[in-house]
């Protein structure tokens, strides 16, 4: 069973009180999530009893902090279920990954004319990643457009292929409209056209379980901190005769074989990509994020904010004036919405002053909120720690907001 109590007493925060009202309540977990005292002792204990830089040690030290960070590697491999450790590359975060592939990807297989194909909710950074490439090679971004329920359009999708199509690079959770991408389907119709994919996991590596090789995706961004884990690693998970044909990102440290001023040879995967000293603390914060998540079961954690998001779609649909954006079937975690007039930074201003923690702005998915026609939303995005009694004040605080501008 779900003890919710107990896993709340692993996070400290959470009995923070804010403004002297509840103990806080905290729906931004789209932007990050809070963390599980064993992920802290975790890092701490690493800095106090084991620091040393990895894989270049000969000492104990050295070698000790070498395998947590390499086993670390491991705890994520089996997470998302890759083929092989070499398969999985320590990044900064999401946005570090997807920029990771365009830059290398785009150096080594995309000339002037050829083509990306993304889609009308992606996140900034699975935009801008291509841009920068758009502005160095001279590339076609292609978009899929979305239906107005927030689906992406799949006949639409099918039509943008062309024999100039290089790579299709698309969320699998939409951190704005809570869509869960059919992403299986998405990677088959790509692979059909010969054309290898991403897919940003920003927001879907917290919620559900993901296993890339079903998934079938050539390349897969996740970032730490949205998974309990610390801030300043993510993943990039990329099939190994992907990352054997690109180019390194950077150059320096670990990347390397052997360097002259003549030629240099680069290192086996995945050290190819991982240039400089690897926050190799980090790493162990976020493997220990993983198993956290793991132990309590990733399909608990998914049918109980399942049952919260459904919860709140509900209670919020019976405000008067409250419009929600997204789909009402396969919907995840994030309620993005606006009532009547209300702008969405008074919304939030005024939320935040019962103790209630939201988003609110353009989420940075500026494209999309030009297809819906508003400026921003304000966002309640639900973890694994929250409760339907947080649900409830939400939806009266909102409803409270409703009447003070009536
Ligand atoms: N993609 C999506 C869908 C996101 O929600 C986010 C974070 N808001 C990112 C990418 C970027 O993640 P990060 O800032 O951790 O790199």
């Amino acid at each position: 069973m779900y003890d919710l109590k107990a896993v709340r007493a692993d996070f400290p925060i959470l009995s923070r009180s804010i403004y002297k009202k509840y103990p806080l309540i905290y729906l931004d977990n789209g932007a990050t999530t809070q963390k599980p005292r064993c992920v802290v002792d975790a890092m701490t204990e690493e800095y106090y009893n084991v620091n040393a830089n990895v894989h270049r040690g000969v000492h104990f030290l050295s070698q000790q902090a070498t395998e947590l960070h390499e086993g670390s590697r491991e705890t994520v491999r089996k997470f998302i279920n890759a083929r092989s450790i070499g398969e999985i590359v320590f990044t900064r975060g999401t946005t570090e990954s997807i920029n990771l592939v365009a830059s290398c990807y785009g150096e080594a297989c995309m000339k002037e004319g050829d083509e990306v194909i993304i889609s009308e909710m992606e996140h900034h950074s699975n935009i801008v990643s291509w841009q920068l490439l758009q502005a160095r090679r001279r590339i076609r971004l292609r978009v899929i457009p979305i239906d107005d329920e927030g689906h992406l359009r799949m006949d639409e999708y099918e039509r943008l292929f062309t024999p100039r199509t290089r790579m299709v690079s698309v969320a699998h959770v939409s951190n704005v409209l809570g869509t869960v991408n059919p992403v299986k389907e998405i990677v088959s119709i790509a692979h059909a056209h010969g054309v290898p994919v991403l897919i940003d996991g920003a927001q879907s590596t917290p919620h559900f379980s993901v296993d890339v090789q079903t998934i079938d995706c050539d390349f897969y961004a996740f970032s730490g901190h949205k998974i309990y884990g610390p801030t300043g690693i993510g993943v990039l998970y990329g099939k190994e005769e992907w990352l054997d044909r690109i180019p390194p990102y950077m150059g320096g440290g670990e990347m390397i074989q052997n360097v002259s001023f003549e030629k240099t040879t680069f290192n086996e995967l995945p050290f190819k990509f991982e240039a400089g000293t690897p926050d190799y603390v980090a790493s162990t914060g976020l493997a220990r994020a993983l198993d956290y998540v793991s132990s309590l079961g990733m399909d608990q954690i998914e049918a109980h904010e399942r049952n919260l998001t459904t919860y709140a779609m509900q209670q919020m649909a019976a405000i008067p004036g409250m419009r929600i954006f997204g789909p009402s079937e396969c919907h995840d975690a994030v309620i993005s919405f606006l009532v009547g007039n209300i702008h969405h930074l008074d919304m939030g201003t005024l939320l935040d002053r019962l103790g209630i923690a939201v988003r609110t702005g353009h989420h940075c998915a500026e494209p999309l909120m030009h297809r819906l026609g508003i400026e921003g939303t304000v966002r309640a995005s639900f973890g694994l720690y929250n409760t339907r009694e947080e649900v409830d004040a939400l939806v009266q605080g909102i409803d409270r907001v409703r009447q003070m501008f009536l």
